[in-house]
């Protein structure tokens, strides 16, 4: 009785179909996501820009876009990109409740890590904060569950409460390019600055689109004393 009653409960919380085709996926890991689709997304692989981390068609260090752009962050990277599959799963991580999609993207975030950075030299994870109205609109922050655990993993230390993202502005993907600049402009806060100086930091994101939220968290922890911010996130954004 008590055995079936759990099943059902984790059917719920770890559905045993692949969010995007419906085929049935083993709870085991729980992934949510079958072999097939997972094998749709498409990564993003080296050589990556020096700044922004999208692969590199020439010889250059630098992409074309980050010619004419200087981010506040030292380097960034993604996952994937954002599109097709890894979209409609961000969509459903983020909009559609399904929290244990985070599984899913920690695997890729680890993979990305263990392929392409070093764990040692970070110091300290921390997610792009959400400001307190949507977060609690929401009930989770998307980079949060993934940072939580990316940290845990690697035994590294997670901050959650010192940087802040200040109530108000607009949501980013609604606005053109022009004006995400100024919409994220001081919309972040650090609260104890002593906590990053000097520090390594690896700020995780969801979506990389412009890289303007990003660079405007790193500008902040920068002021803070940080040594150093590289920022990992799942997807990067086809602007
Ligand atoms: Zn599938
Ligand atoms: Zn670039």
């Amino acid at each position: 009785m008590l055995n079936t009653l759990l099943e059902t409960l984790s059917a719920l919380v770890f559905p045993a179909e692949c969010e995007i085709c419906g085929v049935a996926v083993d709870p085991h890991p729980p992934l949510g996501v079958c072999q097939k689709c997972q094998w749709e997304v498409k990564l993003i692989l080296p050589p990556h820009c020096v700044s922004c981390g999208r692969t590199l068609m020439g010889n250059m260090p630098k992409c074309a876009e980050c010619q004419t752009e200087s981010f506040a962050f030292d380097r960034a990277f993604a996952c994937a990109v954002y599109e097709g599959t890894m979209r409609q799963l961000i969509h459903a991580y983020k909009f559609q409740n399904r929290k244990y999609l985070k599984h899913y993207f920690i695997r890729m975030m680890l993979a990305f890590i263990h392929s392409h950075l070093a764990a040692s030299d970070f110091d300290i994870i921390l997610p792009v904060p959400m400001d307190r109205g949507r977060r609690s609109e929401r009930g989770f922050n998307q980079s949060e569950l993934i940072s939580s655990a990316i940290a845990k993993y690697f035994k590294i230390s997670h901050s959650v409460e010192n940087l802040v993202r200040l109530q108000g502005g607009q949501i980013q993907s609604q606005l053109e390019k022009k004006q995400r600049k100024l919409n994220v402009k001081n919309a972040f806060l650090v609260r104890k600055a002593d906590t990053f100086h000097s520090r390594r930091l690896l700020l995780i994101d969801d979506i990389l689109t412009t890289g303007y939220t990003a660079s405007e968290c790193a500008r902040c922890l920068k002021k803070s004393g940080a040594a150093r911010v590289t920022v990992l996130a799942l997807a990067r954004g086809v602007n």
